[in-house]
């Protein structure tokens, strides 16, 4: 099996542009997740790829072959679906065996393929139960087993987390990249969880209005990001609004160095980023970008603190690791630097997040 590839896919629903103008490779056994706030055309996507809608321009291939138009039934690709989307009145082992009975597998040989499946997904001697016999977790191992029933060329994956509690989740999503890997299936993952495209991608896509902001491995996605959106959406991140001064950015009244003089004429706006976890608490004032601030919060997540801080550069927040030892306390006076290879620049206005927010985990 070759590469999955999308070129110039764009689909429009009357006058609204859902999906615009996507190019992109899927390597072979790798995992993809689509990742993007709702609305930004990630389903859309997924669905043209597994032939469910028709793009309205651009063409999918499969090792060079176009299969744009072929339907959904004629290509050798595996569903899940974010309902699961089982036959309620059918056994597990009859819902796994259903697509190779309807193919024309005698019934005994697809019972014992159902029956090697369900060893696969955890769930040996659950043959025989009816689905409302099974929790949300097993419910998805079923869906996970029948997808791959027909050993699929490619395994598509629309949210398939979500109707699973938070504890359940992140479990399934070790075992469902486990289980990939092992299989070596080339997936794509449809997902708004950055969390979940984190733990479980090769490669993140990063999609907002219908194109992608970014593509690339999670590490590169959360230290580089393309764009602010990216920044603000993966990870969290203290935004700040400045004006580029012969390389420097002044924020505030403060003038901060870059690792390199920054890129942009003097006079021009910039929006600086940088991770709760780049900002070092109790520096130095001799440090390059170091600033006083006052703690206004303090939120003890157990391993980490957040510190929330006014400053001159505005409101930030930093993370503090539990066994650093000074604890701080609303009311302190600390120096903080922001370090310049902890900081980010990207052009400034349109400004799409307001300054100094934290992204939502
Ligand atoms: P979510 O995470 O909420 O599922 P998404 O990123 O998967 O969002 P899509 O479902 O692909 O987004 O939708 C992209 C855009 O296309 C949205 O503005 C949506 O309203 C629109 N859209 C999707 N399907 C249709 C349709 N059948 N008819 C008209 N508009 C549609």
């Amino acid at each position: 099996m070759s590469a999955l590839s999308l070129h110039g896919i764009r689909k429009d629903y009357g006058e609204a542009r859902a999906v615009d103008d996507i190019t992109l490779d899927f390597p072979d056994g790798q995992l993809t997740a689509l990742l993007g706030p709702s609305g930004c055309g990630k389903t859309t996507l997924l669905r043209m790829i597994a032939g469910l809608e028709v793009p309205t321009a651009g063409t999918v291939t499969v090792g060079g072959r176009d299969i744009t138009r072929v339907p959904a039934h004629k290509r050798k690709f595996g569903m899940v679906f974010q309902s699961f989307a089982l036959f309620p009145h059918l056994t597990v082992r009859d819902n796994v065996a259903y697509a190779l009975t309807i193919a024309g597998t005698a019934r005994g040989e697809a019972a014992a393929r159902a029956d090697t499946l369900l060893d696969l997904v955890q769930l040996t001697g659950f043959g025989d139960r009816r689905i409302g016999q099974l929790s949300g977790g097993q419910k998805q191992r079923v869906a996970i087993a029948r997808a791959l029933a027909q050993e699929p060329e490619v395994f598509l994956l629309d949210e398939p987390m979500s109707a699973l509690d938070a504890k359940l989740r992140e479990e399934m999503q070790v075992e469902l990249r486990l289980l990939q890997q092992r299989l070596g299936i080339t997936t794509i993952v449809v997902t708004h969880d950055q969390r979940e495209a984190m733990t479980m991608a090769d490669r993140i896509i990063v999609m907002s209005k219908g194109r992608v902001e970014q593509a690339g491995t999670p590490q590169e996605i959360y230290h580089w990001p393309a764009t602010g959106f990216v920044a603000g959406f993966i990870g969290r991140a203290n935004f700040m609004d400045g004006v580029a001064q012969d390389g420097r950015i002044m924020v505030g009244g403060v003038a901060l160095s870059l690792p390199r003089p920054a890129q942009f004429l003097t006079g021009s706006a910039v929006q600086l980023v940088c991770r709760p976890e780049g900002i070092r608490l109790g520096a130095g004032l001799a440090e390059v970008n170091s600033i006083e601030g006052r703690v206004t919060f303090v939120r003890d997540l157990g391993p980490v603190r957040d510190i929330y801080l006014e400053t001159r550069l505005g409101r930030l927040v930093a993370e503090q690791s539990a066994d650093q030892s000074r604890v701080l306390a609303v009311g302190d006076r600390v120096h903080l630097s922001l370090p310049p290879d902890a900081l980010r620049l990207y052009p400034g206005l349109p400004v799409t997040l307001p300054a100094t927010a934290l992204a939502a985990e």
